[in-house]
């Protein structure tokens, strides 16, 4: 299987890219590491565009759930996948949404401190 890193070009074989861990505790997507520029790729294949796709809506989804239960920590760590999930998709309505959100955890985190 050949991976493409979408940062530098670097182009080898699955072996090359070392795995750096899944991007939700159980779910299929998995972070290998460029050997070449350390960027995280994600995109194994084209196909997998969709499932990633479909796991970025499921994040976010779970980053509004987390919101709802004023949950800042689990909110913001999911965030996280969702915008290293982003490296891959690059979609500026993604970027949006993150930074968006970002700012409603600090003002979630804000409220809980003085409450
Ligand atoms: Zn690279």
């Amino acid at each position: 299987m050949m991976i493409k890193c979408d940062r530098c070009g670097h182009e080898g074989d699955g072996e090359e890219f070392r795995v750096i861990g899944n991007v939700m505790c159980c779910g299929p997507l998995v972070f290998r590491a460029c050997p070449s520029c350390g960027n995280p790729v994600i995109c194994d294949r084209q196909e997998m565009r969709e499932e990633v796709e479909n796991t970025a809506r499921d994040i976010s989804r779970r980053i509004e759930a987390a919101i709802q239960c004023g949950d800042a920590s689990q909110a913001r760590e999911l965030l996280k996948d969702l915008s290293f999930l982003n490296q891959c998709l690059n979609l500026d309505a993604i970027s949006d949404y993150v930074r968006e959100k970002k700012r409603e955890i600090n003002r979630l985190e804000r409220a809980s401190a003085s409450s």
